[in-house]
């Protein structure tokens, strides 16, 4: 084994690509088809003990045990709805954990998973921002997500495979967290891992207009972005990046993205029912407007409740009124059904609370003219 400058002890095999793993094993001088081993080892077989990969050399293991972390996360705590949505509350450091929610539907089982602690995004309408932004995940602590999951499922349910599609739909604005989503994204569709086809992985996003772009050239995985109204005036109010990116900005990047994917390609928009405040069949019809110039579905979210939000899950017939509208413009809506409700692993229910929304509205508006959100959303796009 070749020893080495570089501080290789700090870096966690867990959350290294297959490439980044070459470049590893080149560095120390071994040959690049340790990096196949090692992920299958870890992430096919759920084996993370170096002492258990016998196709490794003992004097491998042996250096790798002195020198190589891999690094799991703790598990805080487990909730099980009586739905069959399970959430997990992994932690990441001393004073920070994130919610990873499993959600077994008829054939098949999505995970979403959180990219960063809280969020840096401050839409009024979710949990999340109110925890406010620690910091962001790294690869190895976004694919644990995963590895986590389907290993613990695999043993629980007694299964061979259990996840089939993952959705960056937890804590977190992914695109703000951009190469430690995308090599954790290529850890998920690597063969030598989980095998996750293109269509199986979802980045959600609130609209961070040049990492949609560079989301685009990195990886071929589908993007669902989180709408939620029908024009800037509202959306202005719901999802404050939206002052940075309009929604003609918006959209015009979505048209890039698709450009040279195959037809069956689409944009996912996600919309919150929100009572009274975009959920009128006017908005349904200007929203139709909107999407239709480009291949897009439509997922309507019933609001979820938390704690002093100041707003309110549309009645069931504006939700099934708007769907109809959006349906009739010939875009294939769905409403999707909350799960976890009782465990509060829904969309946007993931953390805390704390003031109400009439105060809530004037801190944004405090923040956005002391250019406060301007540059955080600033340094989110750089
Ligand atoms: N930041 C990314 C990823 C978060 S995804 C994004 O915005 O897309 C979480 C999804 O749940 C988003 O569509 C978000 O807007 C939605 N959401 C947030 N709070 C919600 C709530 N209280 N009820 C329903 N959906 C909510």
């Amino acid at each position: 084994m070749k020893t080495t400058q570089q501080n290789i002890s700090s870096q966690n095999l867990m959350g290294m690509p297959h490439q980044d793993l070459e470049q590893y094993f080149s560095v120390v001088g071994e040959k690049s088809f340790r990096a196949t081993q090692i992920m299958k080892w870890t992430h096919q077989q759920g084996v993370t003990d170096y002492e258990q990969m016998t196709n490794l050399s003992k004097s491998l293991r042996d250096w790798l045990n002195e020198n190589a972390q891999m690094q799991m996360p703790e598990i805080v705590s487990e909730e099980i709805s009586t739905d069959g949505t399970r959430k997990w509350l992994l932690r990441v450091d001393e004073k920070n954990a994130v919610e990873t929610v499993y959600i077994p539907e008829d054939g098949r089982a999505t995970l979403c998973v959180s990219s960063q602690v809280g969020c840096i995004l401050d839409c009024t309408f979710c949990a999340t921002a109110r925890q406010g932004f620690a910091g962001n995940l790294s690869s190895a602590q976004i694919i644990a997500q995963l590895w986590f999951a389907e290993h613990r499922l695999r043993k629980q349910l007694d299964k061979s495979r259990v996840i089939s599609n993952v959705v960056f739909m937890g804590m977190g604005e992914p695109l703000a967290n951009f190469d430690n989503v995308v090599k954790a994204i290529q850890i998920m569709m690597d063969d030598n891992a989980y095998g996750l086809g293109k269509r199986k992985v979802t980045v959600s996003t609130s609209g961070l207009v040049p990492k949609i772009d560079k989301l685009r050239e990195a990886l071929d995985v589908s993007l669902a972005v989180s709408l939620h109204a029908p024009n800037d005036e509202i959306r202005n109010q719901l999802v404050p990046l939206n002052r940075r990116y309009t929604i003609s900005e918006l959209m015009a990047a979505c048209h890039r993205f698709l450009q040279n994917k195959d037809r069956k390609h689409s944009i996912t928009f996600e919309y919150v029912m929100l009572d009274q405040v975009n959920d009128q069949p006017e908005h349904a019809e200007q929203l139709a407007k909107v999407i239709q110039v480009l291949p897009s579905k439509v997922n309507l979210i019933p609001f979820n409740a938390f704690p002093n939000s100041g707003y309110k899950r549309s009645a069931d017939q504006a939700i099934e009124t708007f769907r109809e509208i959006l349906q009739a413009a010939g875009i294939t809506t769905i409403t999707r059904r909350p799960r976890g409700e009782d465990i509060a692993a829904a969309c946007g229910q993931l953390a805390g609370d704390i003031q109400d929304q009439a105060k809530r509205k004037r801190h944004y508006e405090k923040l956005y003219e002391a250019d406060l959100l301007k540059h955080k959303i600033e340094v989110a796009c750089a």
